[in-house]
């Protein structure tokens, strides 16, 4: 045999050996994804305008966590408003679910805000507790596109994807669904006090108990305000009215201030500002 024929022997066996390796590689890989999959979002058929209905597919094994929130962002930077961000909470999921979070009047807005065709959305699932979120980002016109053309509801998903059981785990604890208000102000790394937040609850109640000890460490005195009033680009979240209804009146399409509205109570003037997503409740202090 010439040397030429034992070296071209040589190199088909390498480029065999090489194929046979890269065959195996993806065996691998695709062995790895069917065990671990990768995090999947679907967006399913809501069964009310105001709702936003979805399956959410994670691997629980390799990532435990309770998943308990969904939160909606968006960056809208040719239209108004620019920003528009709200979440809201439900019992937990320790495993892949689906799910329909009726977000109310909001939800409707988000998806008729000016200049949606251009903007991006930001699906954020997480657990609050374990501190695990995964995010998905789509176009406007795409968001838009797969909620209007989903095909399952929540209950038709569940069973064709064998998610029957699935349904969340109560919590010992009866944590009421919270929207706008439960995270922290933006760049103020501080947590509004409201009353329908449990953490708040005893404070509210005037009871000396751990809550009200942590929520009035910066307790601020009390003040009244000269004039209060709403700038454009409210989207009816009804945070304002949940916390005053005696001050602020949502209505279809904006907020109004009630006529002869007491101004006396500054301070839950200032929370309901503060709870507001997109800051649009302004006032001024007397003095
Ligand atoms: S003004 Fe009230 S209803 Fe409007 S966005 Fe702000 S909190 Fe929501």
């Amino acid at each position: 045999m010439s040397t030429t024929m034992i070296a071209m022997g040589a190199a088909g066996a390498i480029v065999g050996g090489l194929v046979a390796g890269l065959g195996a590689l993806n065996f691998l890989i695709g062995a790895v994804e069917t065990l671990f999959g990768k995090p999947k979002f679907i967006f399913l058929r809501s069964t009310k305008e105001t709702s936003f209905a979805f399956a959410f597919h994670w691997n629980s094994a390799k990532e435990p966590a309770k998943m308990n929130r969904v939160r909606l962002k968006l960056f809208n930077p040719f239209g108004k408003p620019t920003v528009v961000e709200f979440s809201k909470d439900f019992d937990s999921f320790d495993e892949s679910f689906a799910y329909e979070v009726d977000f109310g009047q909001a939800f409707k807005n988000f998806t008729d805000t000016e200049g949606f065709n251009k903007s991006t959305v930001e699906v954020e699932i997480s657990s609050e507790k374990d501190g695990v979120n995964f995010q998905f980002e789509f176009k406007g016109p795409v968001f838009k596109d797969n909620f209007l053309k989903a095909k399952d509801y929540v209950e038709g998903y569940k069973k064709k994807s064998g998610m029957e059981d699935s349904s969340p785990s109560k919590s010992p604890i009866n944590i009421p669904l919270r929207s706008f208000i439960a995270d922290t102000v933006p760049g103020k790394g501080a947590q509004v006090a409201i009353p329908t937040n449990p953490v708040f609850a005893a404070y509210f109640q005037g009871d000396a108990g751990e809550a009200s000890a942590g929520a009035s460490a910066g307790a601020q005195e009390n003040f009244a305000v000269s004039k209060v009033w709403i700038e454009p680009g409210c989207i009816v979240c009804n945070a304002c009215e949940d916390i005053y209804p005696e001050v602020f009146d949502v209505q279809a399409d904006t907020c109004l201030i009630r006529p002869g509205a007491p101004l006396d109570d500054g301070l839950k003037i200032q929370e309901a500002a503060e709870a507001c997503p997109v800051e649009v409740i302004k006032f001024t202090k007397v003095g």
